[in-house]
């Protein structure tokens, strides 16, 4: 997709609102005001096309009752509503098991409640991004609360195998939460297929509104009330709902349901042709988590020895918007917590950026993107060639202050 003169290969960290979607939600902002608790047709109106949402919300993720969906603010708030509604729902349970790879979102509040007491087992993840599921098996215990893993990864693509993950899970009689909010759009998801007891989502990643998400929780799973007020969705969510955005999002999934083939066909030709053309003029380019079974939108490419930030300022100085793999925190940038999980080599970690196509992405895009990489990456490899020197002469030094005994190792 063009906007105005730029190429967004940016459609991980969030999509464009469609036409449709907008207009739908535009009477929800005008003239249908009402609340949808009020008794009058005013209101009953509004809570009607809120009902129509959620059904369209559940038949995009094959749940069978749409009073199993809960409308969130986004996909972080889902995650920590059913990670805390199970700690709360299991209090004598204090043992959480998560992966190295999940989103901030999942991963920010397990360090927190590690820090309030709770055991956290973090699965680790090869060097394609796969779990070993005999170590997920090995970490479920009488003491866990639950499990809560994502089901495709938000820099890498990669997918996991969630419905093995959820017989497992299972036999043991452990509630299993799976973030699908990037998988959500862009593959199938059936809830009633799969033994997923609490499955998040968010609007914006499939070209809803930002600000609105919704949780699944499957029916017989108890779940205490999350934000605690009036009787809205269910008593579990008080607050009045975000009616616009639920009503955006409840269309925005209707519509992704319906061109869900393309990604498998359109969408993924254009990434691996991406891929292939850019591993072919680029030297020093991998992908990662390329073995593995992959989100078809999202490619993770790591250019050696160079920083995915300045790769990112001279692709944006060429109109062509994506982002790296890493977190930035406080003007610092960290190398990712997913590529680092994947045991990267420190050459080939810095240098990682995320490009993540939408249906609305054309091959001319592509070709475009094929012929500005090969002159970017040249230009920054010229650049770093000091800064390798630099860093080879550095780790010469550290290598004898090691031998020499006078440092320790790094925690
Ligand atoms: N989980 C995953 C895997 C994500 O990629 C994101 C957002 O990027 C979130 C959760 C958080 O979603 P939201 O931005 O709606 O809070």
């Amino acid at each position: 997709m063009i906007m105005g003169s730029e190429i967004y290969f940016d459609n991980n960290a969030t999509t464009r609102v469609l036409p449709e979607v907008f207009e739908a939600m535009r009477p929800f902002l005008t003239e249908l005001y009402g609340n949808p608790s009020s008794i009058h047709r005013f209101g009953s109106q509004v809570a009607q096309s809120i009902h129509e949402a959620r059904q369209r919300v559940a038949a995009a993720i094959g749940a069978s009752d749409p009073v199993e969906v809960m409308f969130t603010s986004c996909g972080t708030e889902g995650d920590n509503a059913a990670i805390r509604g199970m700690l709360e729902a299991r209090p004598d349970k204090r043992h959480i098991v998560t992966t190295l790879v999940e989103h901030p979102a999942v991963m920010g509040l397990c360090q927190h409640l590690e820090k309030k007491g709770y055991r956290v087992t973090w699965l680790g993840v090869n060097q394609d991004g796969m779990l070993d599921l005999n170590e997920l098996r090995d970490a479920l215990t009488d003491q866990t609360a639950l499990v809560s893993i994502m089901w495709a990864n938000n820099e890498t693509g990669v997918i996991f195998p969630i419905e093995e993950i959820g017989e497992i899970v299972k036999a043991k009689g452990i509630p299993f939460h799976v973030d699908a909010v990037q998988a959500a759009g862009k593959i199938p998801l059936s809830v009633k297929d799969c033994p997923v007891d609490l499955l998040t989502i968010s609007g914006h990643k499939f070209h809803g509104p930002k600000g609105v998400g919704a949780l699944y929780v499957r029916r017989g799973i108890p779940f205490p009330p999350f934000i605690i007020g009036g009787h809205q969705e269910r008593s579990r969510r008080a607050g009045t709902e975000n009616v616009a955005g639920i009503v955006g999002m409840g269309k925005a999934a209707e519509i992704a349901l319906k061109h869900l083939s393309e990604y498998s066909g359109k969408v993924q030709a254009l990434r691996d042709q991406l891929e292939q053309s850019l591993q072919q003029s680029c030297p020093h380019c991998r992908v990662n988590g390329q073995g593995q079974d992959r989100l078809p939108n999202t490619s993770n490419i790591s250019f050696r020895y160079l920083e995915g930030e300045s790769i990112l300022v001279l692709m944006d100085q060429n109109g062509i918007c994506a982002s790296t793999g890493s977190a930035c925190t406080a003007g610092s940038s960290e190398p990712s917590h997913v590529l680092r999980a994947m045991s990267l080599p420190a050459d080939w970690l810095q240098g990682a950026i995320r490009l993540s196509l939408s249906r609305f992405n054309t091959e001319n895009e592509v070709r475009y993107v094929n012929e500005k990489m090969p002159s970017i990456v040249e230009r920054l490899q010229g650049l770093s060639a000091l800064g390798k020197l630099n860093k080879q002469q550095q780790r010469s030094e550290t290598d004898s202050a090691v031998l020499a005994g006078r440092i320790g190792a790094r925690g």
